[in-house]
Order: structure tokens, then sequence, then C-alpha cells
């Protein structure tokens, strides 16, 4: 986001942003803090709006849904902030570089036509008097020409420095922009993007995907013992065990929340449920222990709903299957997977 505003005015938006902060108890990171000096200059429609529903709605405005509208509509309009700067100065290096190409091509011309004017008089030329003169014309231009070419391999020594960076760059935007800020695995866009992907793979070669849906137990009682901070070192730990757990091209991010999703692709919904036991498993054995204190907390569970892909089939549906297995375990008890009838097929009884 681009900020114009005058000393004045971004001085009232700052005390207003931090008094808020103060006044809802958030840490004053610059991302919290940036989220309310938005709000206060009123710069964007969509985090007044999404601010205004939550406390039209009496809701708490916690860490975690600061956290939550900073990544939905400001993190994108810093990448987009880096995209549109890339752009310029790749537009920037073309004119440079088109600019030293054409001079060049010019004095390149130019010398051709004093080469082929000294070859013709060459042919005339009398005594030694005079071919030295023509011959330090030569050399001259030659001397010129030498240097304009060095001119441009400079420059594009330095153009393609830059364009190397502008590279790396947009590769770290794009990968940000595929990346959960909290957990670091594969975010909700990314999932979205994987799941087309491997469904039209799937399409292609005429087989099945699997898909889980992950979500932690009881883990809204799990945060007011213990508190978002310890909530979110959760989160951290079950998004490893999850990438830790699957393998090749099998695919783990965060869906929302406390909600993950798995995808085994060229997998059948019988190995599915056999590899959401093994993460279920993974996950309930892992200790939870308090950085401050270093005591053992709660243990955590995970629910899995499990649903494999029928060729074609629309991928809400899929989901939407997934989700209602995922129901099913938590209401069967919660610390166990269910499979979610595959349409058309003839179903094996799961084992939880
Ligand atoms: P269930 O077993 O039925 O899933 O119960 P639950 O308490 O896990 O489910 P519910 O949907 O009621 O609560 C989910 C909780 O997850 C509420 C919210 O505070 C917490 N949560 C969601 N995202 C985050 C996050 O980024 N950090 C932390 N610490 N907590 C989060
Ligand atoms: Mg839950
Ligand atoms: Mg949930």
């Amino acid at each position: 986001m681009q900020y114009t505003h005058d000393t004045k005015q971004a001085g009232e938006y700052a005390l207003e942003a931090l008094a808020r902060l103060k006044k809802e108890a958030l840490a004053a990171t610059p991302d919290n803090y940036e989220l309310w000096y938005v709000y206060y200059s009123g710069q964007s429609p969509e985090v007044t709006r999404a601010i205004d529903v939550l406390v039209a709605n009496k809701q708490k405005i916690t860490e975690e849904r600061c956290k939550e509208l900073f990544q939905r509509f400001l993190s994108e309009s810093r990448n987009e902030e880096t995209i549109r700067r890339a752009g310029d100065q790749i537009n920037a290096t073309i004119k440079n570089v088109s600019g030293v190409v054409k001079d060049v091509k010019s004095a390149t011309s130019e010398y051709n036509g004093r080469l082929g004017n000294v070859s013709e008089k060459i042919a005339d030329v009398k005594d030694p008097t005079e071919l030295k003169k023509l011959l330090s014309t030569i050399m001259f231009d030659t001397k010129t020409m030498l240097e304009q070419n060095v001119r441009l391999e400079e420059q594009l020594d330095k153009s393609s420095h830059v364009m190397e960076e502008l590279q790396r760059d947009l590769e770290n935007v794009r990968r940000e922009a595929l990346t959960d800020g909290l957990t670091a695995i594969a975010n909700r866009k990314a999932f979205d993007a994987e799941i087309k992907r491997i469904a039209s793979e799937a399409d292609a070669g005429n087989t099945v995907f699997t898909l889980l849906l992950l979500d932690i137990d009881h883990f809204k009682t799990f945060n007011d013992n213990y508190g978002h901070q310890v909530g979110d070192q959760v989160l951290r730990l079950v998004a490893r065990t999850l990438t830790d757990g699957v393998k090749g091209r099998d695919i783990a991010a965060r869906y929302g929340g406390e909600e993950f999703a798995i995808l085994l692709p060229d997998t059948g919904l019988q190995a599915g449920v056999v590899v959401g036991n093994a993460l279920r498993k993974a996950v309930a054995t892992k200790d939870v222990v308090n950085r401050n204190t270093g005591d053992k907390l709660a243990r955590i569970t995970i629910s899995v709903g499990v649903a494999e892909y029928s060729n074609k089939e629309n991928l809400s549906e899929l989901i939407e299957r997934a989700d209602s297995a995922l129901y099913t375990a938590k209401h069967n008890g919660r610390n166990q997977v269910a499979a979610a009838p595959t349409p058309g097929k003839k179903q094996k009884k799961e084992a939880g």
C-alpha cells in the first residue's frame, strides 16, 4: 500500500492506531500497526468494512483476527506493490538497453560508411603521408567504436544484474503469496491451485486422488486454557507434523483457522484412510511444551475426513464430501478418521 498523507495527517492516524492497539491489548507489531493505520486513514474500504463488521457483531478483536485481516488485505497489496515496482524497473531497463543498442547501431553504420570511404580513397593514395593520415582516421574511428562496445557491454551487464535481482524478488513474492504466514506451509490459495492441478492430472491420466480435511479437536478450549500464543505454537507443530508425515508429490496446506488439508495424488480412499490414521497418531503422540514454563500441556488430537475424487467430479462437491466425513469423525467422538462414500462406487467399511 502507498501512503501519501502529510506529516500532520500521518501523525493523527498513527496516534489513533496506537491507542486502539493499546485498547484491544494487541501487540504493536509493524503488521498490526499498519492494519490500524490503514483503518483510521480509511485508505482501504475492504479493511474498514471487515473491521466494522467485526465491531458491529461484537466480536473480540484478537491477534489472530488482525493477522488474518493483514494477510487477507495488506500482505497481498505489499506483493502487488513489489510486482508494480518490478514492472517499472523492467520497463526502465528495456528503455535503457534499447537506447544504448540504438546508439551503437547508428555508430556502427556510420563506422561502416567511413570504412567504405577509406577503402575507396586507399585506391587513389599516392604518397605515404596520405596513407598515414587515412590510417590514423581508421584507428580513431575504430577506437571510438570499441569504446562504444565496452559501454554497451557494461550496460548489458548492469541490466542482467537488475533482471536477476528482479527475478529473485518476484520468486520471493510468488512463494510468499502461496505460503501461510503462521505455519510456513502452503496456504489456502496454494491449496486451491494445487487441487485444480491434481484433479486435471487425474482426469487426463484416468487416475484418482484423495483429499483429507483435518481439524484440531477442541482447539477453542485449548486456546482458552493456554492463550493464543501457545495456540499458535500448536498450529505450527501440527503443520510440521503433517508436512513431515506426507511424502513425494503429496501436499499439506493450512485450509483456514485450525483446519488443514492434504492432497494425495494417485491414491485411493483406503490408502487415504491409512495416511489419515498415521497423521492422526503422529499428532496425538506429540508433546506440547509451554516454552515459557517448560510444562507439558494437554495432548492435541485431530479428526480427519477423507474423500476420494471421482473422475470429473465438481471440486466443491469433493470438498463437501470430505467436510461431511470430518463432521462424522467429530460426531463419533473425535480423534478419529472417517471416510466419505465415493459416488457410484461400492463401499467397504472403513475403520476410524
Ligand atoms: P472441534 O473439536 O469441534 O473442532 O472444536 P474446536 O474448538 O476446535 O472448533 P471451533 O471451530 O469452535 O474453534 C476453532 C478455534 O480455533 C477458534 C479459534 O480461536 C481457533 N483458531 C483459529 N485460527 C487460529 C489461529 O491462527 N491461532 C490460534 N491460536 N487459534 C486459532
Ligand atoms: Mg477444531
Ligand atoms: Mg474448525
